[in-house]
């Protein structure tokens, strides 16, 4: 993958928070940290939609604040169109923010209450020195019609609060989208939506990459959501990536133990039809305590020796299917 089609690149990413201490742990104890990235890569390609899955603390949604640059990489490198973001500062990182933009799980948290519809979708159009005034209402009033908030003019009045979880989050797509962004980062944008309307958000997010091309870096713990939307998939456990790959060969040919156990637990859409569940036993571990050698291996159902010593290397074993995985090695 490369040259003129490469969006994002990010290189061996780590993110370790420090744990707060007492004044007697300070002073006798050793610095300890919460493992909340620990080393990924991957690339996202112009027009792709990548997902990151995963449980709660796996990781994803650090990763998503570390390329969005909300908050600081402990290392690694974050490449996005060419320019290497992973310091910049100032107006240069704001110059970026206009081509990244981010689409959050709880709508009405990420929307001003006290704000009128009209003038949070308009925001990032003044913020940005793209348009203001009259120009920039007729903007907004398009993005709203494209949303499907109709009559546009009655929601570019509305206050969050009389919208319904769909309509919100239709908004926050607005708002997303009015600066035609290049990269979106979506952390779980239909997990808080009923479950009847999360296939119209899924497809109003694919229509307006077709319209405008964008890439989406999206975050779920939901692999049902994943195969909806997704091109590429990677499975992320406890701040690694374990396997990564095109979203037909990852639900074809899982290999990674653990993404097998995912995929186990989706349930099968054919009437009488089930799939063998695979349980895994435990929670996963505290990012602060991560297992030795292969993290998985408390849980793994396939674990060897090997495992508990040597952490296991993400290799490519098919033309772009990687996984991290003795049993592969
Ligand atoms: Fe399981 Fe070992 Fe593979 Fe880890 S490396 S997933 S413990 S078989």
């Amino acid at each position: 993958m490369g040259g003129d089609l490469l969006l994002l690149s990010v290189y061996d990413i780590v993110k370790y928070f420090p744990v707060a201490r007492s004044f007697i742990e300070r002073l006798f104890g050793e610095k300890r940290y919460v493992r909340a990235v620990d080393g990924i890569s991957f690339e996202v390609e112009k027009a792709e939609i990548f997902s990151l899955v995963g449980e709660s603390g796996s990781g994803k949604t650090t990763t998503g604040k570390l390329i969005l640059r909300l908050i600081e990489p402990t290392s690694g490198r974050i490449v996005f169109d060419g320019v290497d973001i992973t310091h910049i500062r100032g107006e240069k990182l704001r110059e970026m923010r206009k081509h990244m933009q981010v689409i959050y799980q709880d709508p009405y948290a990420s929307l001003n209450p006290r704000m009128r519809v009209g003038d949070a979708i308009k925001d990032p159009l003044e913020i940005h020195g793209i348009a203001k005034g009259e120009e920039a209402k007729e903007m907004v009033l398009d993005m709203l019609e494209k949303v499907g908030l109709t009559p546009a003019e009655d929601f570019y009045r509305a206050y969050p609060r009389s919208l319904s979880g769909g309509q919100r989050q239709r908004v926050a797509i607005a708002r997303a989208m009015i600066t035609k962004p290049k990269l979106v980062v979506a952390d779980e944008p239909v997990s808080m939506i009923d479950v009847s309307l999360r296939a119209s958000i899924l497809e109003l997010m694919l229509k307006f990459r077709d319209e405008i091309g964008l890439s989406y870096l999206f975050i779920t713990h939901d692999l049902a959501v994943a195969k909806y939307i997704s091109d590429r998939i990677a499975i992320m456990y406890l701040g690694k990536i374990v396997e990564i790959g095109g979203k037909k060969e990852i639900f074809s040919n899982p290999l990674h133990p653990y993404t097998k156990a995912l995929m186990s637990a989706i349930p099968v859409p054919v009437p009488g039809r089930k799939r063998e569940r695979i349980k895994l036993p435990g929670e996963i571990p505290s990012p602060i305590d991560v297992p030795p050698g292969c993290r998985f291996h408390p849980r793994c159902p396939s674990r060897m020796d090997v495992c508990r010593e040597k952490e296991p290397a993400l290799l490519e074993v098919s033309k772009g299917h990687l996984v991290a995985c003795h049993l592969f090695t």
